[in-house]
């Protein structure tokens, strides 16, 4: 269940929010992020002075994206990959995007007994998907609450997506190595790849190989293959496929010395700098958009006139591009 909204923070509160959070203290953390996903108009300046405090402390970690099918195996994954960090002496904060959990009542990372050794573990942060809202909503909530992990010193930050629709494009551009899961017996399912989706990936794992190893080094042949008929996901890189199984913790070393070995190639060639920074411009852009949507639709004027434009439009009565003009004009009080 969602907890209650906090009241809004007074400026004092707002500065022990933020020595707390520099600190690392989990509650103070929590807070936080409960804060800045918060919808409630009188959280929002709150939010935005947090984040404006937090954002030079943060940018110092690698965010990995973990997506793939429901039932593949992502928690499993993320519990043993979160397990392997936190032995490595990395602090591990695992976010999720999941649009449709507004409806489920939250269906990723909700049942936290899905990574149990991770959840109780100290140097792990688990949070799941804020209820409410649209994709782009979560996805910008999601991005922000990246950032205030990371200035509590979360060095490693998991973003688990759904695996259907749009989710897996919002966590690409918000990561900075993109994992796509898959089953062992992918057989035919190749010929249905969502090619949009594989061509985003760095790394393509098959998980479950435990079941049956010569159908999974099969399906890494297939993908193997596949891939190099696809576009590569970044400039001189070649998406390799690795078998894993993540219930018995094997392959997972293997996995993050790809991820290492990705961030060494990208950032030789300079791309890793130059991803992040057109992600923080495209994020910038992202906020206008729905910055000018809300002004738009909150205009008095447009609020009093949409309805009547909306049925002439869906009568034939007036012309889509028509009523836009007339609308815009109206919100710009001309
Ligand atoms: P998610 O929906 O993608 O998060 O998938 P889960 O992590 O919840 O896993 C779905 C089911 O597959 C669970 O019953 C897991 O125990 C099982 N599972 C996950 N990884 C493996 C694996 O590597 N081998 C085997 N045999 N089962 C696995």
């Amino acid at each position: 269940m969602p907890s209650d909204p906090p009241a809004a923070p007074q400026a004092g509160e707002q500065a022990a929010l933020v020595r707390g959070v520099l600190a690392g203290d989990r509650r103070a953390l929590a807070k936080a992020i409960t804060l800045v996903e918060s919808t409630l108009p009188e959280h929002r300046r709150g939010a935005a002075a947090l984040l404006e405090a937090l954002l030079p402390r943060s940018g110092e970690s690698l965010r990995v994206g973990i997506s793939g099918a429901p039932g593949v195996g992502k928690s499993t994954f993320i519990e043993a990959l979160g397990i392997y960090l936190l032995e490595q002496g990395r602090r591990v904060a695992v976010l999720a995007v999941d649009p449709s959990s507004s409806l489920s009542g939250g269906s990723i990372l909700g049942d936290k007994t899905r990574m149990e050794r991770l959840s109780t573990a100290e140097n792990a942060f688990i949070r799941p998907s804020p209820t409410a809202g649209s994709l782009g909503g979560v996805a910008a909530k999601t991005r922000e609450v990246i950032s205030v992990c990371e200035a509590a010193g979360y060095d490693v930050i998991l973003v688990e997506t759904v695996g259907v629709g749009q989710s897996e494009t919002a966590v690409a551009e918000m990561v900075d190595v993109f994992a796509l899961l898959q089953m062992p017996h992918a057989g035919d399912d190749l010929q249905a790849i969502k090619k949009g989706i594989v061509e985003l990936a760095h790394l393509v794992v098959i998980n479950k190989c435990d079941l049956d190893p010569s159908a999974a080094a099969a399906a890494r042949r297939q993908w193997e293959n596949a891939l190099g008929m696809l576009h590569s996901s970044s400039p001189g890189w070649r998406t390799p496929v690795l078998e894993v199984s993540a219930a018995q913790a094997t392959g997972i070393d293997a996995f993050w010395r790809q991820v290492e070995s990705y961030r060494h190639a990208m950032t030789q060639s300079g791309e890793w700098a130059d991803k992040r920074r057109r992600q923080a411009v495209d994020w910038m852009w992202s906020l206008i958009d729905a910055g000018l949507h809300e002004r738009f639709s909150e205009h008095p004027e447009v609020r009093s006139q949409l309805a009547r434009f909306t049925e002439d439009v869906a009568h034939g009565r007036a012309t889509p591009s028509g009523a836009a003009a007339e609308l815009l004009q109206l919100a710009h009080g001309k």
